[in-house]
């Protein structure tokens, strides 16, 4: 009883917002009010307390799932940041997956922008129920019910209105709570730690009803005892009006609207209050589903302290030299100084330490129990999207997809010095970062770093001059291609060598077929056990998967073949592992060359914003970049064009779109998929 009241209690809640939409000064606000922080660090300052990576500092935007735990009203809340650029989306899908709901904040001036709508649909994606936080009203040009207007249009969202700010821009000083028939007034002098409850004046009365009215009749929609109580014209408590949002909102079938400016600290506390009163605690949730690796069985995870442990580790990030893996419990509880299993490579770890974390001050605990999101520090080779279990029982939690690496770039160090530290600031940075990968170029012996987009790739580099002191010299970004075959071959490769004294034979013949776009690739042996044993299948299957990292054209990855061993012949006592491994990859590399291979380009999905008059001007510049119009969209006098354009072709577009539309007009880019280039 004890324990399940214990994660009611828990609010697991992520914040989510197109960049500049007050994300950070909310959270900021939040952390203060709940008393974790001492001082208020406004963004521009550079001192908020979430984003404490220098980088993001520079950019004002939060690039890193940093969590955070706090609390209010006996609640305990961990906030999981997420970022809001789609060159991350990696690290937003990342987050949303351990949260049990989310705030979605927006500015009352710029509405619903278009990569909020990236990031609300990956939560409507992920089943995350959700309130909105209306923030900036204190803005020139503030306007609340426009931007819930968009919110209905824009994200599908159910709204339900429960509060209504009492006057705009600079004269926004209080807001009326629908629920509870109140006027919150905020003191300016206190940093606004203290505010009054008062009664609605009386010039704002018929504002009030109004929209009380309009909430109710959405409840009574979505909750049958409203409903009756509203249609016999009962008296509707505050406590019912309350669990019936709750029930709502956690039941994904209302978005409740709250208002504020954080920068000028009102609406924080009833935000709390939102947050603690009408999200979800992860004993509400539909609970997660793992499988038993043995068997393939689903497995639920119930949130109890003394079912099996299922933990999934979302995030790792290198501070100090050590490795933090941020980790989600969702069943069972891990201990210091416990051995659990990583069933997703597995191997047993050990947990040296569990910390709470405050973003970037963390405090010791012993244990950690379901519903928790924590800090482990001993966990030596797991890493993100992996699964904690007990060895006993083991459970896999699912993977989360990756997406493929885009661009690259050419680094350089510059000095001796910087050369001897690059490979192992380049190795911390791969074990915190899994869309970001680096290979050697075999024929210029450069180092090539690929990732998501330009700015994800500026972002490491500046945190290796900043943060690791190293000096790199970078070149211009290129696609990453990918290959790909045209027809079905069949090729013999024969293995037969003497290494270091001993013979080692091998014969194995190749199919290699194309695929669907999109499928990836196969490996399947049509052999039985007594023509070669399943030891050697598997050294195939290994020299296969590594031909495929490097195809024959320009040495890119190999998508969409399926790849069949249809023969092999063994010598006894000369038939060795490695001889398997390497005639596959020599057969491989032959049917590769054989089928016609061609390269791939990554193709992007484009949303471009321009106002009207220079909307000719953009789109015959996208047209000369083979860009593809899919649909163009008018908002408020702002057009929106979606299209799809190959990336080789989009280098530099920020510059030339600012130019083309006198600075106004700006653009978001995605990888979509790949296409014969
Ligand atoms: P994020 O990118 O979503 O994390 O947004 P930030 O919290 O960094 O805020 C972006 C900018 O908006 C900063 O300059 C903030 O000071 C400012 N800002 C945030 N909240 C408010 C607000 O309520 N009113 C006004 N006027 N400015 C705000």
């Amino acid at each position: 009883m004890k324990q399940k009241k214990h994660i009611q209690n828990i609010r697991n809640i992520g914040i989510i917002a197109h960049i500049d939409a007050g994300k950070t000064t909310v959270t900021e606000r939040i952390l203060y009010y709940t008393g974790k922080s001492h001082k208020i660090g406004e963004v521009h300052d550079g001192e908020a307390v979430m984003d404490w990576m220098p980088d993001e500092q520079e950019r004002g935007i939060t690039i890193t799932s940093a969590v955070t735990t706090c609390n209010w009203k006996d609640k305990e809340i961990h906030i999981i940041d997420t970022p809001g650029h789609v060159d991350f989306t990696i690290e937003v899908e990342r987050s949303l997956r351990v949260l049990d709901s989310a705030i979605g904040v927006f500015c009352a001036v710029g509405g619903v922008e278009p990569q909020s709508e990236t990031v609300w649909h990956q939560a409507d994606k992920f089943l995350i129920p959700k309130i909105a936080f209306v923030n900036k009203l204190d803005r020139i040009g503030a306007n609340f019910f426009s931007t819930v207007k968009m919110m209905k249009e824009r994200l599908n969202a159910n709204t339900l209105t429960i509060q209504v700010p009492n006057d705009l821009e600079s004269r926004f000083n209080s807001i009326i709570d629908l629920v509870a028939m109140k006027q919150i007034e905020w003191d300016d002098d206190s940093k606004g730690s203290s505010f009054k409850v008062v009664e609605i004046e009386q010039n704002n009365m018929d504002i009030a009803l109004e929209y009380r009215e309009k909430m109710i009749e959405t409840l009574a929609d979505v909750d049958d005892e409203i409903m009756e109580k509203y249609l016999s014209e009962e008296t509707i408590s505050e406590d019912l009006i309350k669990k019936a949002i709750c029930k709502a909102v956690t039941n994904l079938k209302l978005v409740c609207v709250l208002c504020g400016s954080a920068l000028k600290n009102k609406g924080i506390q009833p935000l709390l209050d939102a947050i603690v009163e009408f999200l979800p605690s992860p004993y509400e949730v539909n609970y997660i589903k793992g499988i038993n690796p043995e068997n393939n069985e689903k497995i639920p995870c119930i949130p109890d302290e003394k079912a099996d442990l299922s933990a999934l580790i979302f995030k790792v990030s290198m501070i100090e030299g050590r490795k933090l893996s941020f980790v989600r419990i969702y069943s069972g509880s891990i201990k210091t100084g416990s051995t659990v299993f990583n069933s997703s490579r597995n191997k047993k770890e050990k947990i040296s330490r569990i910390l709470d974390m405050h973003a970037n001050k963390r405090k010791r605990i012993d244990e950690a129990g379901p519903g928790k999101i924590v800090g482990v520090i001993g966990l030596k080779e797991s890493t993100t999207g992996e699964t904690l279990c007990s060895e006993e029982n083991p459970i896999l939690l699912e993977k989360i997809d990756f997406y493929q690496p885009v661009i690259s770039i050419a680094i350089e160090p510059r000095t001796y010095q910087d050369e001897e530290r690059i490979q192992e600031t380049l190795n911390k940075i791969i074990a915190e970062d899994p869309t970001f990968h680096v290979k050697e170029d075999e024929e210029t012996g450069q180092m090539i770093i690929s990732g998501m987009g330009e700015l994800h790739l500026d972002v490491i580099v500046k945190r290796m001059e900043r943060d690791y002191k190293l000096n790199v010299r970078v070149g211009c970004p290129q696609v990453v291609y990918r290959e790909s075959i045209s027809h079905e071959v069949e090729k013999k490769a024969v293995f037969d060598k003497d290494i270091a004294g001993n013979n080692h034979y091998a014969e194995v013949t190749l199919k290699m077929l194309p695929l669907k776009r999109g499928t990836g690739n196969k490996f399947s042996s049509k052999l039985s056990e007594d023509i070669i044993p399943e030891i050697f299948i598997e050294a195939v299957k290994k020299g296969v998967f590594e031909s495929l990292e490097n195809g024959v054209i320009m040495s890119y990855p190999v998508l969409d073949v399926e790849v069949i061993l249809i023969d092999a012949k063994i010598r006894e006592n000369n038939s060795t592992e490695l001889a398997f491994k390497v005639a596959a990859n020599m057969s491989c590399k032959e049917c590769l060359k054989a089928s016609s291979p061609y390269l791939l380009e990554p193709v992007m999905k484009v949303e471009i914003l321009t106002p009207e008059t220079f909307i000719g001007d953009v789109i015959g510049d996208f047209n000369s970049r083979k860009g593809k119009i899919e649909g163009i969209t008018s908002r408020k006098g702002i057009q929106v064009i979606q299209a799809l354009a190959p990336l080789s072709n989009m280098f530099g577009y920020s510059t030339n779109i600012r130019s083309a539309t006198q600075g106004r007009g700006t653009f978001s880019m995605q990888f979509s998929h790949y296409d014969k280039k």
